[in-house]
């Protein structure tokens, strides 16, 4: 059993098993298996490898039916984290792999012993908003906000003085300021995204009788194609001519769709006319979108336009401060000014910084310092940048160290001396190969990819429980880098 060095999360000190699930019971939902593959391979392109290993390779899929997709995850807090930080990315991914309508639902295991057959499974309600196409939406409305993102939370410097102002202002009186529409610019993992959401949540906070709508100008996009397709192009202008205040992130995207557009360009006049509120964000100036109708850049500029720039080391170190509080961990100060003064692009940044470090510190048990810090930030010297190691020097390594020949590992030979010989080649693979799981598992007789992850998991739970194994990487590791 896993113990940690630190308590982070004292009301998460339940079974910690995330490392364990071997624990999980086995899936034999063929469908869902594949599904949730697809889903990972998403994911595993859209986060930090860190964030990867720890909260989504645990997962397994459990069962697919009527649309839904069930999930099956170690434990409660697990849920929680995984809910609370990657909901956006979830419902990304649910559309995207599956599609509109599909759903997610967690299972979640609740261990009486040790005994996998005996533990227990609850459900619980799976993604916070349903994944409704816009048109078909019905009562209550949804306002596609997360929740997420307040004001209460934002961090405020010099780099979004002026946006938070006016953000706050709007939020106040809806439609009533000079600030209509508000446009909102700035480079990528800046706040954006965050600040005009806040807006939103505010509003249906203090004014519950206002629509608020929140969307991006990508859905927008396809909701208004499917709506034409479907001959549903009264009830989409409709839906967003109804709205009080309508947010729309990613203005950037509607560039060259002309149509797209057109459409637009009406809602907004339609909106304006009434005195509703107006909000964009965009990762650049109006000027600077190119292949925009001109009559669309001049009303965008018809209110405030606010940019965001980077947070200058204050600001950073405030924020990183802010949010290792919110996790409710106590970093030393050095460490924080050293994780402020090193990561500088953007606050997504800082917050993959500290994801990294919450994880080394959960999972690794290791202690805070400067050294870890620096560890997450440039990454550690086993992961990335090793690409120039090959897979036949990787399987020779191994086959030395372990005295098992190549060919045996890379045949269907279950006997555990092989198959851990095996699994070790693979884990080793994927960390130090730029392959994909299709060719590392290719390379090894022709597997397929969800036994390669299922190799990088069995090794993760040797690692986690048994010294020796992990003596048997280490050395490996330190042989590979010579
Ligand atoms: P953008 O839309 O500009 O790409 P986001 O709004 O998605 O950026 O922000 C990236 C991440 O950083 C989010 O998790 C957000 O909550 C956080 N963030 C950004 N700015 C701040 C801030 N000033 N204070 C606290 N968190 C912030
Ligand atoms: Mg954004």
């Amino acid at each position: 059993m896993l113990e940690r060095s630190i308590s982070l999360f004292p009301e998460m000190e339940i079974s910690d098993k995330t490392r364990f699930n071997n624990h999980l019971p086995e899936t034999t939902d063929k469908k869902a298996t594949e599904l949730w593959d697809k889903c990972l391979e998403f994911i595993e392109d859209n986060v930090d490898k860190q964030v990867f290993v720890t909260w989504f390779k645990p997962i397994r899929a459990k069962k697919w039916s009527e649309e839904k997709l069930t999930i099956l995850v170690p434990s409660q807090w697990f849920y929680e984290w995984i809910e609370t930080h990657y909901y956006d990315l979830l419902q990304k991914t649910i559309e995207k792999i599956i599609g509109q309508g599909a759903k997610l639902q967690y299972e979640v295991v609740v261990e009486e012993n040790k005994k996998a057959s005996e533990s227990k499974t609850i459900l619980l309600p799976g993604l916070k908003y349903p994944i409704n196409n816009i048109v078909k939406q019905e009562k209550p409305f949804n306002s596609n906000l997360n929740s997420r993102y307040a004001f209460e939370n934002f961090v405020v410097g010099d780099c979004n003085q002026l946006a938070y102002s006016a953000a706050m202002a709007v939020s106040n009186a809806p439609g009533e300021t000079r600030f209509n529409p508000l446009f909102i610019y700035g480079g990528t993992g800046l706040g954006k995204t965050h600040i005009i959401q806040a807006i939103g949540n505010k509003i249906i906070r203090e004014h519950p009788n206002k629509k608020v709508l929140y969307t991006n100008s990508e859905r927008f996009t396809i909701d208004f194609i499917n709506a034409i397709q479907n001959n549903k192009v009264h009830e989409f202008a409709a839906l967003y001519r109804d709205v009080d205040v309508l947010i729309v992130d990613d203005i950037q995207f509607l560039t060259g769709k002309e149509k797209t557009q057109d459409h637009f360009f009406h809602t907004f006049n339609d909106l304006y006319q009434s005195k509703k509120q107006l909000i964009f964000a965009s990762d650049r100036s109006p000027k600077e979108l190119t292949d925009i109708d001109a009559r669309l850049i001049s009303r965008f500029q018809w209110g405030l336009i606010a940019d965001i720039h980077q947070p200058d080391f204050e600001t950073r170190l405030a924020i990183i401060k802010r949010k290792s509080e919110d996790e409710g961990i106590d970093i030393p100060l050095n460490v924080l000014e050293f994780i402020a003064g090193n990561v500088k692009s953007s606050v997504r940044e800082l917050e993959g910084a500290l994801i990294g470090l919450l994880a080394k510190i959960t999972f690794d048990k290791r202690e805070l310092s400067i050294e870890l810090a620096k560890e997450v930030i440039f990454g550690s010297s086993d992961f990335e940048d090793n690409s120039l190691i090959s897979i036949d020097e990787i399987k020779k390594a191994v086959s030395s160290k372990l005295k098992i020949t190549i060919e045996l590992m890379e045949s269907k030979g279950r006997k555990h001396e092989v198959a851990f010989a095996r699994q070790m080649a693979i884990y080793l693979a994927k960390q130090f190969t730029d392959l994909s799981l299709k060719q590392i598992g290719a390379s090894f007789g022709g597997r397929d990819h969800s036994t390669v992850l299922h190799s990088c998991q069995a090794i993760e739970n040797y690692l986690a429980t048994d010294r020796s194994a992990r003596k048997i990487y280490e050395e490996l590791v330190n042989q590979l880098k010579r």
